[in-house]
């Protein structure tokens, strides 16, 4: 099969012929039909202490079609349209016991949805539902991450007023659900007005950019100051900004993951007697919901989508978005020949 291989970090990925693996007890075997390019992706490809291990395939936001299982794979079937979380778990340590396996003691990654077929974890598996497409399975793992991190800041209401830093697919997808699961005021804020369009399409009622008259503006827009500020950016200085503009008693929430430094200033933070919460990725049950969701009609998530690439022109493509400049998110099908 072939699959884009991570040779080390400064080179291109490479398309590679690699032997199919063969699944062992609890996995199945998929045809990867979409795979999402994360900017999680390119971080872990820069040479940066978060680097993933040379010689193997990126791709953690998947679906495809089971064509094999192995033993102990019930319910999932040969045939099954699946997404899954891109790792394997004990799924009975602690971290199992909370639905975290991130941090499971025997964690295994199964990222390599860049690549024809790919091994999942059926235990971490998710029939897609005949409303789905491949695409929508392969936006479940974004969409799970912003679900995990809205979640964390309990319920929100009508009340609720939620400014959003950073506009890709983070961003947008925290926008999402902090509408869907109650928010009555939600704003973005980026850099350009480059994905105004996207910001309204998910649910965000207003959309402001770092050069305009913050925070009065937000303030105008959200009715007040916000009480939770997510930081879907990820860039140097954006914590920061977004301590600056949380209200009094708030809550930041980061979920850029910044690979820099990135210094605070603790006593803004402190005087305004605010939270500083982060959040890294997501349970079976955050996959289950954002299933749920999609199947019930909730298809804003779709605005995220743009243009669909070969595994042949990935390479050049991964590298071309190192640059930064990437709108919406680039998904590839290995099927294309
Ligand atoms: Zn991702
Ligand atoms: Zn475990």
């Amino acid at each position: 099969m072939k699959a884009a291989i991570f040779v080390q970090a400064g080179l291109p990925l490479a398309i590679e012929d690699r032997p199919i693996p063969r699944p062992g007890p609890h996995q199945a075997l998929i045809r990867v039909h979409r795979c999402g390019i994360c900017g999680s992706d390119l971080h872990m490809t820069s040479g940066s202490p978060f680097d993933m291990p040379c010689g193997t395939a990126p791709g953690h936001e998947y679906a495809g079609e089971v064509v094999e299982v192995g033993p102990d794979a019930a319910p999932i079937r040969v045939g099954d349209r699946v997404t899954a979380l891109p790792m394997s778990a004990c799924g009975d340590c602690p971290a199992c016991r909370a639905d975290m396996p991130l941090h499971c003691t025997a964690l295994r990654s199964m990222a390599g949805g860049y690549g024809e077929y790919t091994l999942i974890d059926t235990r971490k598996a998710i029939r897609l539902p005949d409303t789905l497409t491949y695409a929508d399975g392969a936006l479940v793992e974004p969409l799970a991450s912003a679900l995990r991190g809205v979640r964390r800041m309990g319920p929100l209401g009508p009340e609720s007023r939620v400014a959003i830093l950073g506009a890709g697919a983070i961003g947008a997808s925290a926008a999402f659900w902090a509408r869907r699961l109650g928010a009555g005021h939600v704003a973005m804020i980026a850099r350009s007005r480059r994905n105004e369009g996207l910001a309204a399409a998910m649910g965000a009622d207003g959309f402001l950019t770092v050069n305009d008259d913050l925070p009065r503006q937000l303030e105008q827009m959200l009715g007040g100051a916000p009480d939770i500020v997510i930081e879907g950016a990820g860039s140097s200085g954006a914590i920061q900004q977004s301590i600056n503009l949380v209200g009094n008693g708030g809550t930041v929430l980061s979920l850029g993951g910044c690979i820099q430094p990135d210094p605070i200033m603790p006593a803004i933070a402190m005087f305004k007697d605010i939270r500083l919460q982060f959040s890294v990725a997501y349970g079976l049950a955050d996959f289950i919901q954002c299933v749920n969701a999609l199947d019930a009609g909730a298809l804003e998530p779709r605005a995220l989508v743009g243009e669909t690439i070969s595994l042949a022109a990935l390479p050049a493509r991964f590298e071309a978005m190192r640059s930064g400049s990437h709108a919406a998110k680039v998904m590839v099908d290995p099927t294309i020949i």
